[in-house]
């Protein structure tokens, strides 16, 4: 099984060798890294901080191109912002780049010559979106903020966390492609799972997402930060496989969450989304019931609920997350 972890965070203390054997531990093929921006010595509103992390995360990837994927990180309150990403980009070779509205809105202007750059390299741009659990205001970082992107359509997007707690407002955004027929590799919007959602709604927002969206607009992130053991970034991978033998998921459609929709993202192949099975259905749940064509069909058109998910015979995820754990220790730490 190829896996593809979207959403892996850098401090600045990890080198290459030992981020290449924790994915090794915890059987990850690729990994997004993100330039340190939540550490010391690193800090969003601190433009030559985030300058030293991109080179940084240059030098930890070179050379691990096939394993590695360096995302820049720029803040769009600094006036350079969009002359670093290009640096980071042309000069440094990342592959992407990481938003954190944190102080300023998606929408505003001077966020613009960023999108203006990413669009131009059609670059893969994941977005911190939805609330932030270290106490930050969540304000700036509500999903529907990120429509702004549509203005810059060479961008892909990912909103990480589906947007939690506005999931209902993340899945809305992501639907518009489908609701247009848009292949889901070629959307402008995907999510990542990293929670994101508290155990108890995990597997319901999980559920939602794949009636409406299907597996093709979803990708894998375990927001792990590193230097971190493959065991940390297996048990973030064993959460989601639990959900997925929670919720019947196919096979295609577990092959498109773990890799399909990050590589089509990445620009890695043109993967194109996982055909919903039967048995395996058009949202990617095995289950009984009409043949549709598209999520879309299944979700607006059947005009009943595509989605029955099995009632477990066990004690749900989320209770068995609450008896194994105490308190909010079970939550990634950011953003
Ligand atoms: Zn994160």
């Amino acid at each position: 099984m190829r896996i593809i972890d979207a959403h892996l965070h850098c401090s600045g203390r990890e080198d290459s060798a030992s981020v290449l054997r924790a994915l090794d531990e915890a059987g990850i093929e690729r990994g997004v890294l993100l330039a340190p921006f939540l550490s010391p010595g690193h800090a969003l509103g601190d433009a030559a901080s985030l300058r030293r992390a991109n080179a940084h995360l240059a030098r930890l990837v070179r050379g691990y191109e096939d394993r590695l994927t360096g995302f820049a990180v720029v803040d769009p309150r600094d006036d350079h912002a969009a002359q670093d990403l290009r640096h980071a980009v042309e000069g440094l070779g990342l592959r992407g780049v990481k938003m954190v509205p944190t102080g300023w809105y998606p929408f505003e202007e001077r966020a613009r010559g960023v999108y203006e750059v990413a669009s131009s390299l059609s670059l893969p741009v994941l977005f911190h979106s939805g609330i932030f659990i270290d106490g930050r205001s969540g304000r700036f970082c509500r999903p529907v903020y990120c429509e702004a992107l549509r203005d810059h359509p060479g961008t892909r997007v990912a909103l990480a966390h589906m947007g939690w707690p506005w999931t209902d407002e993340a899945l809305a955004v992501a639907l518009i492609d489908r609701i247009h027929e848009v292949p889901p590799e070629r959307a402008q919007f995907r999510l990542d799972i990293s929670f994101g959602p508290p155990p108890p709604y995990r597997r319901e927002v999980l559920a939602r997402m794949l009636e409406v969206l299907g597996p093709g607009a979803l990708q894998f992130g375990s927001d792990c930060f590193l230097p971190c053991s493959g065991a940390h970034l297996r048990e973030r991978r064993d959460w989601v496989q639990a959900l997925m033998d929670e919720l019947g998921l196919s096979a295609p459609a577990r092959e498109q969450i773990w890799w399909g929709t990050a590589a089509a993202w990445l620009g890695i192949e043109a993967a194109p989304a996982a055909e919903p099975a039967r048995r395996g259905g058009p949202l990617g749940m095995e289950e009984d019931g009409p043949p549709c064509d598209t999520p879309r069909q299944a979700a607006w058109e059947s005009g009943a609920p595509a989605l029955e998910a099995p009632e477990p015979e066990a004690p749900g995820l989320g209770q068995r997350l609450r008896q194994g754990r105490s308190g909010w220790g079970w939550m990634p730490r950011c953003c």
